[in-house]
């Protein structure tokens, strides 16, 4: 990346900014204002708060990718250097315009897909934070980034782990990976008492991350971990068989790489997410950091638990779809976005958001090659289907 060469600081676009990767970055960019510009934003309902950024940055450009919001969006609210625009197409166009060299994609679930398709077809550093647009078209995606030289960072904290871990050998030396999974709330349940306990409060009081309820939902679940392991198969270009998942509470050792002569390297780090962006966007350079350090004058202990399957069979269709590949991902990701949807609004049981992700899964057309418009048909079929879902 020739960054410095044309333009004296990194210009970046983020995608999904008032959300919670989005507000993290944007402290970053703040940290380091001499080398780093904000060059655009872009919320789909939230554009009160995408006006606030507008002021406190001044970028060229904001996005509301919601249409629906232009009549009500009063445009002087909107810092006077910055253009606004509306509607998805503006978040492409903005992903692939030849003054952005990096494009964070935050935007949450399925709907991120195509700002972060449109960063890759122009060959951009991409620091990938929506892990739907690897679940959902992972062999798509990965086989557009090598055709483009888009560089794919993850932001994910698991991600990054590994793409730091992933220094210290060679690919072709690597055994496996290990993810760590905190276990979320509900870590040590029962099944039965996960029949029957869990609440919308309690799934979503996350133990060590703050994050939004979407992906909160999903770590209660662990479907979140099940999406990981898929966002990994693809990233990395691993087998399914060489991925293993491990719980660790603390949230420490965001995730291990095994080498072939048994050395595991580890990533450590307290949990907060603007390390992860922040090294998306400096690699392979490390910058001093806003991020909270290591005390090491603390005694501590780090534990490692095997999952249960048995509580957690969301777990069970992460691996079973990262063997499967097509368009299994697509169903799955769609299926659990419209389950956590309708567990938020009192629709749906906790323990019924894996149940009904594993029969919609098994009744999908299986296609093992499908195109993207073949994903986003599989996608619908299966948001269609989970929306009918009762037991
Ligand atoms: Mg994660």
């Amino acid at each position: 990346m020739a960054i410095a060469d044309h333009h004296p600081r990194n210009r970046i676009a983020v995608l999904g900014s008032t959300g919670s990767i989005g507000t993290s970055c944007l402290d970053v960019i703040a940290a380091h204002s001499d080398r780093l510009e904000l060059a655009g934003i872009t919320a789909h309902d939230r554009w009160m708060s995408l006006a606030e950024q507008s002021h406190r940055f001044r970028p060229r450009w904001a996005v509301v990718s919601n249409a629906d919001h232009r009549p009500s969006v009063q445009t002087p609210q909107f810092s006077q250097g910055t253009e606004l625009q509306f509607g998805a197409e503006a978040v492409e166009r903005l992903a692939a315009h030849a003054d952005v060299d990096t494009v964070v994609c935050g935007i949450v679930g399925a709907a991120g897909l195509r700002g972060a398709w449109a960063a890759i077809e122009t060959g951009k550093r991409v620091a990938i934070a929506n892990k739907e647009t690897l679940v959902v078209a992972g062999p798509l995606v990965m086989q557009l980034a090598s055709k483009t030289g888009a560089e794919m960072i993850p932001v994910d904290s698991e991600h990054s782990a590994i793409y730091q871990c992933l220094q210290a050998g060679r690919r072709a030396d690597v055994k496996r990976i290990i993810l760590t999974a905190s276990g979320g709330p509900f870590r040590g349940w029962s099944k039965e008492r996960l029949e029957s306990e869990v609440t919308v409060e309690r799934a979503l009081a996350h133990p060590t991350w703050q994050m939004g309820p979407k992906i909160t939902v999903d770590s209660a679940t662990m479907m979140n971990k099940a999406l990981e392991i898929i966002e990994a198969r693809w990233l990395f270009g691993l087998e399914a068989d060489q991925i293993s998942v491990v719980v660790h509470p603390q949230s420490i050792v965001h995730s291990m790489v095994e080498f072939v002569d048994g050395s595991v390297v580890a990533q450590l780090s307290p949990p907060d997410m603007k390390l992860p962006i922040q090294y998306a966007l400096t690699y392979p350079d490390r910058w001093s950091g806003v991020s909270p350090r290591m005390d090491w004058t603390q005694s501590s202990h780090l534990d490692f638990l095997v999952p249960d399957l048995d509580a957690f069979p969301a777990l069970q269709l992460g691996f079973e779809v990262a063997r499967r590949g097509g368009a299994s991902g697509a169903v799955l990701n769609a299926a659990n976005e419209v389950a956590v949807d309708r567990f938020l609004h009192g629709s749906l049981k906790f323990t019924d958001i894996p149940r009904a992700c594993r029969e919609i899964l098994n009744a999908h057309n299986d296609d093992p090659s499908p195109t993207l418009s073949e994903l986003l048909r599989q996608d619908a079929w299966a948001r269609e289907e989970m929306r009918r879902w009762t037991r």
